[in-house]
């Protein structure tokens, strides 16, 4: 689950750790009243979207009067905010946040992910702050520095001084401190939220001293939300692709992506290898979809009927291993789906296991247009084949 800006830095300053003090705005006459209890001028007007870049894209303005940030709300609020993580189209800014400006001093990078290569929460921290991180990674990768945070032992100050040390110009005494400060409360925050990422780019040192999250990115892994109740609340389906809000309500686990051949399948490794054998045939999954291994009726004309909302969709993949969810339930979803949507692109099946006899029956006598595959390599070329 992705958390706003305004949500991340309620947390972090919950969590020892400063930010700008700000108001959220999600009308244009609420400006003047927000203004009242922020700092400035200048202001700073930031869209509440789920996707980075906005600096760039104008969803980041400065403000120097009361005017000027009731201007900047009023171009941004309900209009699409373009950069270059959105896609063309962009995505509506249905909130703005207000902040005090800062006035900077130096900015660095710092976060938080797992480390998937050692099991463990890596923290990054560069000097390199500001910018896209992917780009200094590849072009001066010795300006990032990692250090890991071992589950068992918890961050250790000397790490925090590892990292601050190898600074090119040494920061204050002062500042070094609260910088090494911020570093021990992102790595609570991160274990005590079950994070998947937590990112400050910039973190920055103010003129008089201070060290300030000026931005804030939070994602909560999923998994572990059942027990974080709290957190529920700050979820915000509007900034989500619709089609995995639809999926979400039936349990059906669907990721939409770019291609155009739509697959259901049943678990999620086969869904992954499914996925791998369509690209290996020259075409291009328009989605991930496993519908799990106890699926049932409804959730796979659930699924068929998610796949063909999608208009990008030419030709569908199903990939169904009988197990639990058994071939006959499959093939009767599918029916079901039939009867209140077109299936308006062609239908590549390949069944397997429990009552896959049986399944296969109601499949041919259903009038339903379909090809059988009799194994994955031939499912994906014929799919494959459906699109060339
Ligand atoms: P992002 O582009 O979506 O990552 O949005 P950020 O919150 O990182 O803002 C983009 C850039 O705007 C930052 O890197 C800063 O350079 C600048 N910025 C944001 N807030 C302030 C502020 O309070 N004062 C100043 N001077 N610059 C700011
Ligand atoms: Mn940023």
């Amino acid at each position: 689950m992705k958390l706003h800006e305004y949500q991340a830095k309620e947390i972090f300053r919950k969590s020892g750790i400063p930010t700008p003090n700000g108001e959220l705005v999600t009308e244009v006459d609420q400006t003047t009243k927000a203004i009242q209890n922020v700092k400035g001028p200048p202001w700073v007007v930031k869209a509440q979207v789920h996707a980075g870049g906005r600096g760039k894209g104008g969803g980041v303005q400065l403000a120097h009067s009361p005017d000027q940030v009731v201007s900047s709300v009023q171009s941004m609020l309900g209009k699409p905010l373009v950069t270059k993580q959105t896609g063309p189209g962009g995505v509506i800014m249905h909130q703005v946040l207000i902040e005090e400006g800062i006035d900077i001093d130096r900015e660095f990078y710092l976060s938080m992910i797992i480390d998937r290569a050692v099991a463990m929460p890596a923290m990054i921290f560069s000097q390199a702050g500001g910018m896209e991180i992917e780009e200094v990674a590849s072009r001066s990768p010795e300006l990032i520095l990692k250090e890991h945070a071992d589950p068992a032992t918890g961050w250790m100050p000397y790490q925090g001084r590892k990292l601050v040390y190898k600074l090119d110009s040494p920061l204050s005494p002062e500042a070094s401190r609260a910088l090494m400060a911020i570093m021990a409360n992102v790595v609570k925050l991160f274990m005590s939220h079950d994070c998947s990422l937590l990112e400050i780019n910039p973190l920055v040192t103010t003129m008089d001293g201070k060290v300030v999250a000026l931005d804030a990115k939070l994602n909560i892994d999923d998994n572990s939300l059942y027990r974080h109740k709290e957190l529920h609340a700050l979820d915000d389906p509007r900034e989500k692709e619709p089609l995995e809000v639809e999926a979400e309500k039936y349990d059906i686990n669907y990721i939409r992506l770019d291609g155009n051949i739509g697959a259901m399948v049943n678990g999620a490794g086969l869904a992954m290898a499914t996925m791998d054998v369509i690209k290996l045939a020259g075409a291009e999954p328009a989605n991930f979809l496993d519908v799990g291994g106890g699926a049932s009726q409804e959730m796979v004309t659930k699924g068929i009927e998610i796949i063909l909302k999608d208009p990008r969709v030419k030709a569908i993949l199903i990939n169904i291993f009988g197990g639990i969810l058994r071939c006959d339930v499959l093939a009767r979803g599918l029916l079901e789906a039939a009867k209140h949507t077109e299936i308006r692109a062609p239908l590549i099946v390949r069944l397997e296991g429990t009552n896959v006899e049986e399944g296969r029956e109601i499949l041919r006598n259903s009038g339903l247009k379909f090809l059988v595959a009799k194994d994955l390599a031939e499912a994906a070329e014929l799919v494959a084949k459906q699109v060339s």
